[in-house]
Order: structure tokens, then sequence, then C-alpha cells
């Protein structure tokens, strides 16, 4: 990074006359030193905030994230996550900040890094590795992106600098901060250029050779994470996007690598099996709020219900519930639920639903579903474009749960289309489910890929699948006993389209669509969590 003249400061940044630059410079003249000295390079740069705002806008935004990925509450992992985090941040440059790791309970293979030394890994992530060198990798280019400033970089030319700098000032400048945080949420998906990517992964490789890690590990997993996004592409959309995977980066790791263990030659740990014990029984799939599919029919043991899909649908899983689709989009169905504080009637569930819409509410009927009463209603419903579109809810309450089905009405749907197909779990009954979970196996003389996967996997054919998980591909035949005590990670079968619970129907071009929240048509999780909860008004005597 170059020297940067204040002149050509003022020329980058987002303002549009020479008096609001006047007056930001003067305000950056009280408030901090111009030029800064980048920690990896050495070199100057402009660096509008000190350490400590740069710390408070991450722990500002930590809840956020948290909100949006979830927690994933399994104090062993996390343990474990910040016991590799903090082995690898003592070799880190910036020793100005404090670092915090957390995994997300998200079943995309994502990771990125949120200014102020917040790191993030999915559990997503954690089930494609086999060992603990190559998760220090993952974290060190993380940690490379923190400490050689990318993401502030990034931050203060998206969001300008003049706002950032008042934004963290400003200890509880709501308006000012609303902005700030909606750019940091949007870094997390946004593209690091090749250069920063570059430096990230030199950064990343020589942080975890100091920690003792096997510095070839990094190369290794890059290349695993190329081979399945020719398999699973959707899978690898997160981090793909933020941190683009190219062949460049998987031969210059290695290289790095070999540069690295001549003056590292200690650097030899990968603790396979250490890491493969501590993942043991770690959830995969969507998880216990998204739901999954299994034998064409939707199970969240969560909020405790069933859906068979119809055999013409496709089914999106939502973070809160999921989408059902024919080949043509003629067909459309939403399910959402929503965990409230109290029980509301399905007549106030709707009306809660519907509030942030302009409607005109054509007719109301009670049926029964699985021995409840739903109320089904159909509305007009304003679009974005002023249009009036025809809609159908069917809202059934259960205790703390409200459920809701969307559906365009004019469309063929036999009646029953919802309680035909619906299940309503009891506590037991849901608690009796097993989601899906890894699970780890010991190698047994005489072993081989092949009889395990008929075994744990139900086919023989699933032997290279089991193979690529364990990185074992190239390395031992189908048919050769494998070597004893060799410990293998189990990935239970499971649905691709399931899996990704993170995205919607790509092409939402279809009516109910425009009329559903616009975060929620673009696949983000985030528009379903918009979705208030109802002001309860309880009636006293
Ligand atoms: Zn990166």
């Amino acid at each position: 990074m170059k020297y940067v003249h204040y002149h050509e400061l003022l020329k980058t940044m987002h303002t549009k006359n020479l008096l609001i630059a006047a007056v930001t410079g003067l305000v950056m003249l009280f408030l901090l030193p111009a030029c800064a000295v980048n920690p990896v390079s050495g070199s100057r740069e402009v660096m509008l905030y000190s350490p400590e705002q740069e710390v408070s806008m991450g722990k500002k935004a930590h809840p956020q994230v948290l909100e949006k990925f979830g927690y994933y509450n399994d104090p062993k992992l996390q343990t474990y996550i910040s016991a590799i985090g903090k082995r690898l941040t003592a070799h880190c440059e910036r020793q100005d900040i404090p670092y915090h790791f957390t995994l997300i309970d998200s079943p995309i293979i994502n990771a990125f890094a949120l200014p102020g030394g917040y790191v993030y890994v999915s559990r997503g992530l954690l089930a494609e590795m086999n060992n603990e060198a190559q998760l220090a990798g993952v974290m060190g280019h993380e940690l490379g992106h923190v400490n050689a400033r990318h993401n502030m970089k990034r931050l203060q030319s998206t969001v300008g600098m003049n706002i950032l700098v008042a934004a963290v000032g400003a200890a509880t400048g709501s308006s000012l901060w609303q902005n700030v945080s909606g750019q940091l949420m949007g870094l997390i998906s946004q593209k690091y250029s090749r250069s920063q990517e570059r430096q990230a992964d030199e950064l990343g490789t020589r942080y975890m050779a100091r920690a003792g890690y096997d510095p070839r590990q990094m190369s290794v997993f890059l290349q695993r994470l190329r081979q399945l996004h020719s398999h699973e592409p959707s899978a690898l959309e997160a981090i793909m996007a933020s941190h683009p995977l190219t062949s460049e980066r998987v031969a210059s790791t290695s290289f790095l690598a070999k540069k690295l263990l001549s003056h590292y030659p200690q650097a030899k740990t990968t603790n396979q099996n250490k890491y493969l014990n501590t993942i043991d029984g770690m959830l995969f799939g969507p998880g216990e709020k998204a739901g999954f599919v299994v034998d064409k029919t939707y199970t969240n043991v969560f909020c405790r219900l069933r859906f068979s899909i119809p055999e013409d649908m496709k089914l999106k899983s939502l973070k809160n519930g999921f989408v059902l689709n024919n080949d043509n989009s003629q067909q459309q169905l939403v399910f959402l639920y929503r965990e409230l504080d109290h029980y509301l009637p399905p007549d106030a569930l709707t009306d809660a639903f519907m509030e942030k819409y302009t409607t005109r509410l054509l007719s109301e009927r009670e049926i029964n579903i699985g021995q409840r009463v739903a109320m089904v209603r159909k509305y007009e419903v304003r679009d974005k474009r002023g249009r009036w579109q025809r809609l159908k809810i069917t809202a059934i309450s259960r205790q703390k749960f409200g459920y809701l089905f969307l559906a365009l009405t004019g469309q063929t749907q036999k009646p029953g289309y919802i309680s035909d197909n619906l299940s309503l779990l009891t506590r037991k009954a849901a608690e009796a489910i097993k989601l899906p979970r890894i699970g780890i196996y010991q190698v047994h003389k005489g072993d081989t890929l092949v009889m395990i996967a008929e075994r744990l996997l139900d086919s023989a054919a699933n032997a290279e699948t089991l193979a690529g998980y364990n990185g074992l591909t190239g390395k031992f035949g189908l048919r050769q006993p494998l070597p004893v005590k060799m410990k293998l990670k189990i990935i239970p079968a499971y649905p691709k389209d399931s899996r990704d619970s993170s995205s919607i129907n790509r092409q939402p071009s279809n009516i109910i669509a425009s009329v559903l929240p616009k975060t929620l048509r673009s696949g983000s999780l985030s528009g379903v969590a918009t979705w208030k909860k109802p002001a309860l008004q309880v009636k006293t005597s």
C-alpha cells in the first residue's frame, strides 16, 4: 500500500462538492492523523479510525452476525475454535485488538472476518475439513484480511470515510450506525480483490507455519474446495463470492508452503484424530430450525411438523420455512413459521403478517387441519408495481408457533392440498427424530472404502464420495485395505437440495414472489426475520 496524499484522498471520497470535502477534511484533521502504518506491509496508508473504533464497530456488528447466521451451541467446539485462533494470533502482526472466533450454525461452506478481530467459520466448512491444520489455514487466511486491514479498507471505500468516522465516533448515533452496519453485513459477501486474496493466503500460510501447523494443508484444502465446486456449486456460493478460488491460489500456497517448511521444519502438526474426534456428532445439513428433506418429506423438529412434497413439486428450504415450486413456477406454495412470545389465534397471526401490505380482504373461512382450526383468507395484495395480486393465506396457531401457508389463488390447487400433506408432530415424536450428524468411524482390520460405504452409507457406490470427504482420493484404492485405527469421517447421506438452506429459487419472476418481502425474494434469510412479532393485546378484567 502506497502513501496516499491528502488531495488523492479527497478525490476518492464519496463527497459531492468541495464544501463538504473541506468540512470533512477539517473534521478529520481534528479527529485523527491522516496516515497510519499498515501493520503488515509497514507502509503508510490512510486509516481514519483508531483500533478502538474498529473494535467497537466489530463489537456492535457481532450480535447481528449471530442473528443472521446463528451461533452453533456446542461449548466443546467453540472452545476448540478459539484455542486454534489463539495459537495463530500469537503470530499475527496486529496485537492492538482482541480477537474473537465463532463457529456459526450454517450448513453453507463459509468463513469471514469483520473489523475489530471478529473471525467466523461455519459448521458447513468444518464438515469439509479433515484436520486441524486445514482449519488453521482458513482461519489464518481470515486473520490475514484483518491484519492487512482489507475489510476496513473496503468499508472505507463503500461507506465513505466521513460517515464512518462520524458513526463510530458517535457512541449512539443510531441512524448513522444503521447505515454503516448495513454495509458491514454487506462486506461478508463482498469480493476481495485478487491481490488481497493473495496477501491473505500468504499471511495465513505464514501464521499457520509459525504456529507449528503443516502449511501444505492450506493448498490441500483449497484444492478440495475447487474439486467440490464442480460437483456442488451451491454449497460454495458464499465463500466463492467473497474469496474467489482460483487455481493460482492452490499453486501459490503450495509453493509458499515449501519455502516456509525450510524455515520452520518443525511445522508438521495436522492433529487429524483430534480434529475428527472434536467434530464427531456435529450437526450436518440445514439443522434443527431450517428443517430437512428425506424421501420427499420435509421435517422440521423445531416447529414440529412434517409436509409431504407433492410429486410434481420441488422444495427449497428457508431459514423459517420452505418454498414449493413446480417446474415452470406456475404453482408455488410458501410456508413460513414463526416462534411467538405468546399464543396468537390464526386470524391475529394473519393480520400481523399482512400488516405491512396494502390489502383488500376478499373472503375468510375456518377449516380443520390436524385437529386444529385453521383460518383461510383470500386477499388482494398490492405488489411493488401497484398491481393487485390475489393471495390465499392459511394460518394455523399452535402454542407458541404460528404457521402460514401462502399460495396464489386461481391456481389449480386441489382442496385439501395443505391438510392432506401436513402432519403436526407431538413433542415426543419430534424429539425422537434424529437429525443428521457427522460420525467418526475407526477402521478395523481388512476394512476397505467400499466395505465401509456399503455398511454405513447404504451403498458401495458411495465409496468414492467417502474417499473425497476424507481426502483419500488417489491415496487408497476403493478395495484396498485401509490402515488399522485410521479414522474416517462419515457424512450422512443427505439430499443436496435441502442442504442449500440459504437460497431459494433464483428465478423469482412469478407473481407470488412479487408480493413477498424483497429480502425473501432475493434469497436472503433476513426477510423472514423481519416479520415483526405482533404486539399482543392482553385483556384485563
Ligand atoms: Zn479471502
